[in-house]
């Protein structure tokens, strides 16, 4: 039985991504920071299944060496904690950029770092980074977030080069627009013209992009690495 750890799994594309796993026979690490409650929900809404919630605050390096140590050794890893922040760019302070980075870009970095001397023994790993559509062209009023996601790729993309020969491949999903609390802050008529301009009139649900983080993590992607896979709808091609 392969094991999956998917960071930031307590809600959103990650709890349906933990759902996905552990419903197609993978030991799955739920990690959550701030909302026990929902993790603890999902935990036992699972509970025929082989799923564990593990604490961590992934944007702190110490924090994730501890979650590491809990978990003695993981096949596939799904870089997907993330936050957001619209902001004007004059308006974006010291802190706002670092926890940005922290918690979109370093968090990936921490947890790659752990997690890949274990995959480097056993020969095999599956690293799936989730950045965003905004991490390829750049999204208004959303730098930091933007430089984050494109640095998810970056990382995705030297890492792939680095550990191919050690079977191990590394690939990154940039989502459009999905249906979660991230954007909740989007009214019904800004979902109604996001959908207009989408070239499948849809909005992107948790699913489809668990479902393609499944496929990324199979062994039917093997010959796949370093890529970045758009599950938009076609917004951004
Ligand atoms: P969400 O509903 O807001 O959920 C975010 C998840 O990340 C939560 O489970 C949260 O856990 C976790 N998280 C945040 N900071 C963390 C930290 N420091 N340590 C551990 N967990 C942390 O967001 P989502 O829409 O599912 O987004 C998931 C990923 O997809 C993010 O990387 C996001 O940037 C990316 N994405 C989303 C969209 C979209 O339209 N929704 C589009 C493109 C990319 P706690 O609540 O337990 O702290």
């Amino acid at each position: 039985m392969r094991t999956v750890l998917i960071t930031g799994s307590s809600r959103g594309i990650g709890a349906e991504t933990a759902r996905l796993f552990a419903k197609n026979g993978y030991n799955v690490y739920i990690n959550y920071n701030k909302s026990e409650k929902a993790a603890l929900s999902l935990l036992d809404e699972l509970k025929d299944f082989s799923v564990h919630a593990v604490r961590a605050d992934v944007s702190k390096s110490a924090e994730v060496e501890k979650m590491f140590s809990e978990i003695h050794g993981i096949d596939i890893l799904v870089n997907n904690a993330g936050i957001a922040q619209t902001k004007l760019f004059t308006d974006i302070t010291d802190d706002d950029w670092n926890n940005m980075i922290s918690s979109n870009l370093s968090s990936a970095f921490y947890c790659c770092r752990e997690a890949l001397p274990y995959m480097i023994r056993q020969h095999f790993g599956r690293i799936i980074n989730i950045s965003s559509m905004w991490g390829q062209v750049g999204g208004s009023c959303e730098v930091h977030y933007s430089a984050s996601k494109a640095g998810i790729i970056g990382l995705t993309k030297a890492l792939a080069m680095e550990e191919g020969l050690s079977g191990i491949t590394v690939n990154c999903i940039a989502p459009g627009v999905i249906k979660t609390d991230m954007t909740s802050n989007l009214s019904e008529d800004d979902f109604t013209a996001l959908q207009d301009e989408t070239p499948t009139n849809s909005i992107g649900t948790p699913f489809d992009i668990a479902r393609a983080v499944l496929f990324l993590a199979s062994d039917d992607s093997s010959f796949i690495t370093g890529q970045v896979l758009g599950v938009n709808g076609g917004f951004v091609m």
